[in-house]
């Protein structure tokens, strides 16, 4: 094979999706499939890994500037620990990995893999919490956590071990946690938008799909360009179910004990998986500048009697750009020549290329170029510094309103079963449908076309953590019964 068909992504995203996304994780050196025989674990490349990095530092920013420490909880939990939460051991039992060893020996008691991590943080927040006045508490930890996952896997979408922060709070009043919750939904929603140029809509589960011991379970939903949903980060109201269990409890200030309520929330890798298939394209991967290890890439096209100047004129400009903060890569390998690079960078996601022969120099220029449209602009070299903010705007721009688009194109409406079925069969994206909270009529619609409840959006503007709730009669497009609530259905990752 030829370094140049290496280069080149083969399989269609629109015609082969699945094969698709894993050649680009592939070729744009993002990851690795694991060892064989750890089928659902991942290599995180260098590249892959500056991309998480980046999203740890948006996060970890924004935690912190609204009373988020750092900690850190030993990876295994004790079998009784976890045991203390009913619903949290009956929800993650199918999915946990088991230590039973250390070394030769059996242990007394099994240790869970971590699958997340309440059963081990709550017990220590139950010896921090003395008084009111140590709440709210909030700590949080960057991981990763294992689930042991039945359904198929895909790099960073779904993996066994996945990259995580996971946030615990604890609280005086359950309008506390409700606060907390949205705050970090809120956080959760600007990363996407602000970030990774991605559109989401926020709602909250069904209860039959809550996290297992919340009150309420609030997520971010990402549409993929294939027509199915993400589920792109979760907080969750826990009510007071950990608190009891572990024992969470603070005096008040008329010397009272009351019982915490909590929340938890988490963003995983699977961040990325979105951003890799909401913006990517059939010549690799494509990145908004916010998020690109490399935002520009300064590519010389020389001849023997033009190099010496055109070179100059290069490594001047990335060192300006450099000074001036941007990520830039100037690429003046000289065994490659410019079409190759072009291609490289490319299928790398670079957002900006700038492309500078011998007359961008005479004329004191610089040819741009945006990755995700190929569109040429030429700029001032002298101005370039200032410019250099809005073509990353403009390239931002781009991404997020193709994004919105295919958001805003794919909501859709249904009042019968046959609808959402024909609906969703024919165009993904979301039907949006009068359900009566039952959950088996969920199931018919998913044992028919794998289509699930991925949310039900809040009510009204204040997003007061109730669903929402139906104007008029209405009639539950499955079962015909009373209707209580929107639903969201779709296919999802
Ligand atoms: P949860 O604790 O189940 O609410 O999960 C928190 C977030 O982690 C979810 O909203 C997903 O975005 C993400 N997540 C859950 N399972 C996986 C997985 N197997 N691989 C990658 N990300 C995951």
């Amino acid at each position: 094979m030829t370094d140049a068909q290496e280069l080149g992504i083969t399989e269609s995203k629109e015609y082969n999706t699945g094969e698709w996304y894993a050649e680009v994780v592939k070729k744009a050196g993002l990851a690795n499939y694991g060892p064989e025989g750890m089928s659902g674990f991942i290599v995180t490349r260098p590249r892959g890994y500056a991309l998480w990095e980046r999203l740890q530092g948006e996060l970890d920013a924004r935690f912190k500037d609204t009373g988020v420490q750092n900690a850190y909880f030993p990876l295994f939990i004790p079998e009784s620990y976890l045991e203390r939460e009913k619903d949290i051991v009956e929800g993650f039992d199918p999915e946990v990995a088991w230590v039973t060893h250390g070394g030769h020996e059996e242990l007394e008691e099994r240790l869970a893999v971590r699958p997340t991590s309440e059963s081990i943080i709550a017990p220590y927040m139950s010896q921090w919490v003395r008084s009111h006045r140590d709440l709210p508490l909030r700590v949080n930890q960057w991981a990763s956590v294992v689930r042991w996952e039945a359904t198929e896997t895909k790099p960073f979408f779904r993996t066994k071990e996945f990259l995580w922060q996971e946030g615990h709070t604890a609280h005086a009043t359950s309008e506390g946690a409700w606060e907390e919750t949205m705050l970090r939904l809120d956080q959760y929603e600007d990363v996407y938008e602000d970030v990774l140029a991605i559109p989401v809509i926020r709602g909250q589960k069904p209860d039959h799909d809550k996290f297992p011991g919340a009150d309420t379970t609030t997520t971010v939903e990402a549409l993929m360009p294939d027509g199915k949903s993400v589920q792109g980060a979760t907080s969750h109201h826990l009510g007071t179910s950990f608190a009891e269990a572990f024992d969470l409890t603070y005096a008040d200030t008329d010397e009272e004990e009351r019982v915490c309520n909590t929340t938890s929330w988490g963003f995983s890798w699977r961040s990325l998986g979105a951003l890799i298939m909401t913006h990517s394209d059939d010549q690799g991967l494509v990145l908004p500048p916010t998020i690109a290890p490399e935002q520009v890439v300064v590519v010389p096209i020389w001849q023997e009697d033009t190099k010496d100047e055109v070179l100059e004129y290069a490594e001047d400009l990335a060192e300006d750009l450099e000074s001036e903060g941007v990520r830039v890569e100037l690429d003046a390998r000289d065994e490659r020549n410019p079409g190759f690079k072009f291609n490289e960078w490319e299928l790398r996601g670079v957002p900006l290329r700038f492309e500078i022969g011998p007359n961008e120099v005479d004329d004191g220029e610089i040819t741009a170029v945006h990755r995700p449209d190929g569109e040429s602009v030429t700029l001032d070299r002298d101005d370039v510094t200032d410019e250099i903010h809005d073509q990353f705007d403009e390239v931002f721009a781009k991404l997020y309103a193709a994004a919105e688009e295919n958001l805003s194109e794919n909501v859709r409406e249904a009042e019968g079963r046959n609808e959402i079925l024909g609906t969703i069969g024919q165009h993904g994206g979301y039907v949006k449908a009068p359900w009566c909270g039952d959950e088996d009529c969920e199931t018919e619609i998913k044992d028919q076309i794998a289509a699930e409840i991925v949310m039900v959006p809040f009510e009204g503007d204040d997003e007061k953590h109730h669903p929402a709730v139906l104007e008029g009669d209405c009639d539950c497009a499955v079962c015909g019964e009373a209707a209580e609530t929107t639903a969201y259905f779709a296919k999802s990752y």
